[in-house]
């Protein structure tokens, strides 16, 4: 851990990364526990999100990760956007992109989109590699080399756009009990009388 982290500040100053950029890295890298890749490039992400959206430390946002991978980790430690908390979507379009936002009334808000452009990541041999996931690429996600052109890169592989985020204003529900289960839970997510447990989303079989 001491090592991991000692290599990962040589890296940062050697790429003259941000000294508020190198803090928010090492806060994101201990949550996530190991610095992956993605998990890099996504810290990069919430910072020239929060500057284009003009928000400051601790102002309340709301953020979409268009990944489950790394992306979501930045956006909880940064941002305090969680799943728990409500503030924190995760979908899976198979981008590699980000939305913050703040609060707004009715069904939009205005945010701010970064994503990785593909573009761009084009001048970095080894993060072009690994981002297309080249079988020609033999490191891993947290190879030194890779590492330090990410840190090198920063923002300069990402590209922003501002946008309306869509959302649903929370429905009001009543509760139900399953006819499988007998567990309760909103009648609104039923599936012909049963619940999602017990239905579509079941993940497990009794044991024992
Ligand atoms: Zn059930």
């Amino acid at each position: 851990m001491t090592q991991m982290h000692g290599d990962l500040d040589k890296a940062m100053s050697r790429c003259k990364v941000d000294e508020q950029v190198q803090e928010n890295l090492r806060r994101c890298v201990a949550f996530h526990t190991f610095p992956a890749a993605g998990l890099l490039i996504a810290t990069f992400m919430v910072d020239l999100a929060l500057e284009k959206l003009g928000a400051g430390p601790g102002e309340k946002l709301y953020a979409v990760s268009e990944t489950p991978k790394c992306a979501p980790d930045p956006l909880q430690v940064l941002l305090g956007c969680t799943t728990g908390n409500h503030r924190l979507r995760v979908i899976n379009t198979g981008r590699f992109a980000i939305t913050v936002n703040r609060f707004s009334e009715g069904t939009s808000a205005d945010g701010i989109r970064v994503f990785i452009d593909a573009g761009k990541v084009k001048k970095y041999p080894t993060l072009h590699l690994w981002y297309t996931n080249d079988p020609g690429y033999k490191g891993g996600v947290t190879a030194s080399t890779l590492q330090e052109e990410i840190l090198c890169a920063g923002r300069d592989i990402l590209s922003w756009e501002p946008v309306k985020v869509k959302f649903t204003p929370k429905e009001k529900w009543t509760s139900a009990t399953c006819r499988k289960c007998g567990e309760m839970v909103p009648e609104n997510t039923l599936e012909d009388g049963i619940c999602g447990g017990c239905g579509s989303q079941a993940y497990y079989e009794k044991a024992g």
